[in-house]
């Protein structure tokens, strides 16, 4: 049976313990007795509030993080290390997220050094690529986004790659409420295919969730995910409204039985 995986970025929200409180309550009573085999629920907050997600998330909702740093301890103001988040129960961490990439000046090569750290604690890493509006506009999103899978799989061993997630994000699509057409994502599904085909093998890249993320809400999921090769969404601002969350999860969940074919190149 395929599984499909939701992902939800809660970013710098929720600001105070009484709000995270609130959404724990909520997310809670949403998820109550609902059937949601088939689809992995995963939530990132702010590090700041791991440790109470990380005590309070209801079954079967897994912790994510949204960043973690490349070294294992040391004199590093400010970052939190893979050790940390494994020692909190987290079983995932995002890393390369546009907003990183913009406001911190991530580069690919950190993004590299970040998926290793990870891997060595064993967490999952959610790789986001995606080209920057101007890139999509010159024609050159399947060449930024092949360089950033190249670089975010450097040097990970083949049996570890197939522990990663990529979130393909394209960055005009966060936050603005535009979304690209299903070709468009479907397309940029075997670009990043072949770059990992590439890199490793067809059969390892098979094994590579890839999901979408940008302005993704319950009334696009077929859009954006309902096409059999598609493994998830990444899901920003409706994830903080935990009866939305639970909705799309209901939603990809009636799609489980969709059985995944091998990528067929298209383009
Ligand atoms: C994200 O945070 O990765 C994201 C896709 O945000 P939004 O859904 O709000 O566009």
């Amino acid at each position: 049976m395929k599984k499909r995986y939701l992902i939800g970025n809660l970013k710098m929200n929720l600001n105070s313990i009484a709000e995270t409180e609130q959404y724990l309550v909520s997310l809670k009573k949403e998820i109550f007795g609902k059937r949601i085999d088939g689809v992995e629920v995963i939530v990132a907050p702010s590090s700041t509030y791991l440790e109470r997600f990380s005590r309070e998330l209801p079954e079967p909702v897994l912790l994510g993080a949204q960043d973690v740093f490349w070294e294992k301890e040391g004199s590093y103001t400010g970052q939190v290390s893979a050790s940390m988040l494994h020692d909190l129960h987290t079983g995932f961490v995002i890393v390369g997220h546009s907003e990183r990439r913009l406001y911190a000046h991530e580069n690919d090569a950190e993004v590299g050094w970040k998926v290793r750290a990870a891997l060595h604690e064993n967490l999952h890493p959610i790789v986001c690529v995606g080209e920057t509006s101007e890139e999509h506009d010159q024609g050159e999103a399947a060449d930024v986004v092949s360089r950033q899978i190249v670089e975010a799989f450097r040097d990970v061993p083949p049996l570890l790659a197939e522990r990663v997630l990529v979130a393909y994000e394209p960055r005009w699509a966060i936050g603005t409420d535009t979304t690209p057409e299903s070709e468009e994502i479907f397309e940029m599904r075997i670009v990043i295919h072949r770059a990992l085909a590439e890199a490793y093998d067809p059969a390892i890249a098979d094994k590579i969730p890839v999901l979408y993320g940008g302005s993704v809400k319950a009334s696009l999921l077929d859009r954006v995910c309902f096409e059999p090769r598609m493994d998830g969404v990444l899901v920003g601002r409706e994830s903080l409204y935990p009866h939305e969350l639970v909705r799309m999860v209901n939603l990809l969940g009636e799609h489980e039985s969709l059985e995944r074919e091998p990528i067929q190149e298209q383009v």
